[in-house]
């Protein structure tokens, strides 16, 4: 790595198919830096959650959870596997079951605390790029670059799907869409971390931009 980016902080913010997952991860392999999935962190947490029978709602026995819990996120051959307690739960933690359910879990201040902490820690032991909802507001509100990826809703629906489709699951573009809205709600109302822009985060609509044309003009303000 070279020592420019050592230590690097990139917070990349947004809603549901914005395009931040493909971009983060592109932009932290063209850097050098480490990739941090938060969101997939919160999925993790929630399928321990509901494998173990806790009741989602229920603060205290989430957060006893979330800190004897260890999600580690780890790229294999170009992509990310997600581990939970050691076991590979990429795949399971991307349904659209389990996706409506992680918001109870991410709504839960002290869970969030907890997550929070995880991951400036590993951001701030050798730099990363970090994609979620809170990164510039609360995990890193001092991060050096800072972008807020948006598109029309429609646009992201139709990518949520397609990333679905391709992933062999049976789902309506109808379904997809009113998922994505219902996250959009809840991501942006809930009390603590909730989804909003920081007030010196770029703003780029990727609605008509390709993966290339976002990437290039992230890497252009880094660079
Ligand atoms: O990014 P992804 O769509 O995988 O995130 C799944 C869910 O996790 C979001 O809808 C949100 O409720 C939660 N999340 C969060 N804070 C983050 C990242 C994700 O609350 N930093």
């Amino acid at each position: 790595m070279a020592k420019d980016v050592e230590h690097l902080v990139v917070a990349i913010d947004g809603p549901a198919g914005s395009g931040k997952s493909t971009v983060s991860k592109l932009v932290a392999k063209s850097l050098g830096l480490l990739y941090i999935d938060t969101g997939a962190m919160y999925r993790a947490l929630t399928l321990k959650a509901l494998r173990s029978g806790i009741d989602l709602d229920d603060a205290d026995a989430v957060t006893a959870l979330a800190r004897s819990t260890r999600i580690d996120l780890k790229e294999e051959g170009g992509s990310l596997r997600v581990y939970l307690d050691g076991e590979d739960v990429s795949l399971d933690i991307r349904t659209p079951e389990l996706t409506n359910k992680v918001k109870h879990v991410a709504r839960i201040p002290s869970v969030r605390a907890e997550m929070v902490k995880q991951q400036r820690a590993i951001g701030e032991r050798s730099g990363a790029v970090l994609e979620g909802r809170d990164i510039g507001t609360v995990v890193f509100p001092d991060a050096k670059f800072k972008f807020y990826l948006d598109a029309d809703v429609e646009e992201r629906a139709r990518r949520r799907y397609k990333e679905l489709v391709e992933a062999n699951q049976k789902v309506e573009f109808e379904d997809i869409k009113k998922d994505v809205l219902l996250r959009d709600e809840s991501d942006m109302k809930r009390d603590v971390g909730a989804l909003k822009k920081a007030a010196d985060a770029i703003f780029v609509d990727t609605t008509h931009l390709s993966v290339e044309e976002v990437v290039n003009r992230l890497l252009s303000y880094i660079r």
